[in-house]
């Protein structure tokens, strides 16, 4: 049975989505409405509420939403503006190399997309296509000819590949100084050590941490769920929250209880891919929501059939938590951002430009 089947629609409205942005303050800036009363928490969660306060201020019945599109716009602006000083100060830059194998549509969107963005800030953007049926060697020579340009300062693959070929072969013959998605094994082992700097953290974790430290989210001591448990989201996710200090539980597909253990949560990453799975009453009262899902359900009104929306049931979590991020529009743009951050910090990495 398709997932969204199994959950009911929760999200059909998106009227909170619509309110009004009113300019608060800079903690509130990246959220498009509030009014100001604390939610009412159990004594056994007052500590940890509290010390969400810059965010636990919301309406009786409705969250602060995060607005990923803001704060990315405000990101790719900070980029744009880096790029031209590296530009003007030693004449490079930045270069991003996206590699697609086959002709998946989903695929060809996401990497014309990173196109556009690449061209907006102002990166160099080079792509290779390769047919479906390629050999796994085609595309390892695309790689090591990437590693080796130095006008390429990152290097993306874009994800899944046809069957036939080995991913972590592929993901392994990446130069670990150009791994802008963060992926390769080494990245991924110095995120997990502690002591350790990885170069490149994982695009979409690394956007939801963005998200929470620019949203005045004070990670520190507080406990944090993260839902899912993939290479790309939920256990880089994971890692960078223990590297925040916070206290991190994953919750994944054999996870007993996953409600009880969620709504422990001050912070909650949900990266399931299963729509509308994380219920209000999975939500501790007060807790920021980070939903990363993306999953499409059946609508008639809409003209393409269907609609997008994330992990969490958007309309009853937004009565419980004291932020949250919607779908789309939350993390998705977020993810864009760092893959720009991260061919720029490594285009200056390279040319050792501060
Ligand atoms: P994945 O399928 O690789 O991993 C899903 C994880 O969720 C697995 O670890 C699995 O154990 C866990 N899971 C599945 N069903 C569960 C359940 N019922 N209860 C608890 N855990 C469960 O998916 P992924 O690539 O990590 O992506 C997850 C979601 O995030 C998808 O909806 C995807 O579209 C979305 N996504 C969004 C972005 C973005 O930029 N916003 C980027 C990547 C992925």
């Amino acid at each position: 049975m398709a997932a969204s089947t199994i959950f009911s629609d929760c999200s059909s409205s998106a009227t909170a989505r619509l309110l009004p942005f009113r300019k608060i303050r800079s903690s509130a800036l990246f959220f498009r409405h509030s009014s100001i009363s604390l939610h009412p928490t159990a004594p056994s969660h007052r500590k940890s509420s509290s010390a969400i306060v810059p965010l636990a201020m919301t309406t009786e019945t409705s969250a602060k939403v995060i607005d990923g599109k803001l704060v990315s716009k405000q990101i790719r602006d900070e980029i744009t503006s880096e790029i031209s000083r590296m530009k003007d100060a030693i004449g490079v830059v930045p270069g991003l190399a996206v590699i697609l194998v086959g002709a998946r549509k989903d695929s060809q969107t996401y990497v014309r997309n990173k196109k556009k963005a690449c061209e907006a800030v102002g990166i160099t953007s080079y792509e290779v296509h390769l047919p479906e049926d390629c050999t796994e060697e085609e595309v390892l020579k695309s790689i090591l000819g990437f590693n080796k340009d130095p006008s390429v300062h990152g290097i993306l693959v874009q994800l899944p590949l046809p069957r036939h070929m080995n991913e972590e072969n592929i993901l392994n013959a990446v130069c670990i100084e150009k791994d802008v998605d963060g992926f390769h094994p080494l990245n991924v082992g110095r995120l997990a050590m502690r002591g350790r700097e990885p170069l490149f953290v994982p695009c979409t974790p690394k956007g939801c941490i963005e998200l929470l430290h620019r949203c005045g989210v004070d990670i520190k001591g507080k406990r944090a769920v993260v839902i899912g448990r993939s290479n790309i989201v939920g256990m880089p996710a994971a890692l960078l929250l223990q590297r925040q200090n916070a206290t991190v539980t994953i919750v994944h597909s054999y996870t007993n209880n996953p409600e009880e253990i969620t709504r422990q949560a001050d912070i909650v990453i949900s990266a399931a891919g299963v729509a509308n799975m994380v219920r209000g009453d999975w939500i501790k009262p007060g807790a920021v929501v980070i939903d990363v899902g993306i999953n499409p359900v059946d609508d008639s009104e809409s003209p393409r059939g269907y609609r997008l929306v994330g992990d969490v049931c958007y309309e009853e979590a937004c009565k419980v938590a004291s932020a949250i991020t919607p779908v789309p529009g939350g993390v998705g743009p977020m993810t864009i951002a760092m893959l720009l951050s991260n061919t720029l910090h490594s285009a200056k990495t390279l040319h050792n430009f501060k």
